[in-house]
């Protein structure tokens, strides 16, 4: 793991099963993972990437993985390492199986018995796992509830890290501007505006996903179309506070989304604020 590449996994390791999902990069499968030596084998979700989304180069996107397989915190989903198809060249990335799958089909479709309760465990779980990242000056770009996966009812991780960087397409920034199938409605104005990534834009998009917590899953901003909200923004506009939520916590989403980067809170202050409340902290962190 200490190299600049990512672990390469033979396909021959692989065990693919049952389809879980689709993403706008490619699709993910269940299967099993057979490390060589004495090790058990493993459950994992491999995640295949579409050829035409990878656009920075394959060079890039090894080089992500690489970095992404470091990363090791309960709160961050572990990548085990990229794998290529023989035949046909696919990658595919090979990460660790949270069964409970993503937090906003849980909540969709758990809505009665998941609630406040779960969303300030979730919450600090978030805060500490992004905390690591900025400590590392590492950005994720992608912070949304469809990225946060669950372990179980009580443990939220952080996928898709860094991926951003390397699939989408050259004009993605552009597009964004023009609100297409870029994530404009969690993304801060730097990023819309100067395509400005930091942990300060991912402090704005942790506010989003709070937001569609306490909002039972909503869609942030409903129909309105990615440009128009980005309008609403720079006029002053905010998401309002969902009907559940205690003041206390959309004050922390409002101060996500200061206008200016400069004035929103660090992934470190979010977590203390989440810790210093003691049940919002009854569970191992680190
Ligand atoms: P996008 O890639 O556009 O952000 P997405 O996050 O929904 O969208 P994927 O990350 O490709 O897309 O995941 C698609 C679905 O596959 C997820 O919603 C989730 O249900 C499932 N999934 C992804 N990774 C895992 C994993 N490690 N364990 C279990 N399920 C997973």
């Amino acid at each position: 793991f200490q190299g600049a590449q990512a672990p390469h996994i033979p396909p021959e390791s692989l065990e693919m099963l049952n389809p879980l999902g689709e993403g706008e990069f490619g699709s993910v499968m269940q299967g099993v993972w057979h490390p060589p030596g004495p090790h058990q084998p493993l459950p994992v979700a491999i995640k295949t990437l579409r050829a035409d989304c990878l656009v920075s180069g394959e060079k890039e996107f090894v080089r992500e993985a690489a970095v992404m397989a470091r990363l090791q915190h309960p709160s961050i989903v572990t990548l085990y390492g990229v794998c290529r198809e023989r035949q046909t060249g696919t990658l595919m990335l090979v990460q660790e199986l949270l069964e409970a799958g993503s937090a906003l089909d849980y909540i969709l479709n758990n809505a009665k018995t998941v609630g406040l309760e779960e969303f300030r465990v979730w919450a600090a779980q978030i805060a500490a796992g992004m905390d690591y990242l900025e400590e590392r000056k590492l950005v994720h770009r992608d912070l949304a509830l469809r990225n946060i996966l669950l372990a179980g009812k009580r443990r939220a991780k952080i996928s898709d890290f860094g991926l951003s960087r390397a699939v989408g397409s050259e004009s993605d920034y552009y597009r964004a501007k023009q609100g297409g199938r870029w994530p404009v409605k969690w993304y801060a104005p730097e990023s819309v505006n100067y395509g400005q990534f930091s942990s300060k834009s991912d402090v704005w998009g942790f506010g989003i996903t709070l937001w569609e917590m306490w909002s039972w899953g909503a869609p942030p901003y409903g129909n309105l179309p990615g440009s128009e909200v980005i309008k609403w923004i720079e006029q002053g506009g905010r998401l309002v506070q969902p009907k559940h939520c205690p003041d206390k916590v959309y004050k922390i989403m409002r101060n996500c989304w200061d206008y200016e980067k400069e004035h929103r809170p660090t992934f470190r202050e979010l977590l203390t604020t989440f810790r210093r409340n003691p049940d919002y902290f009854d569970f191992h962190l680190s």
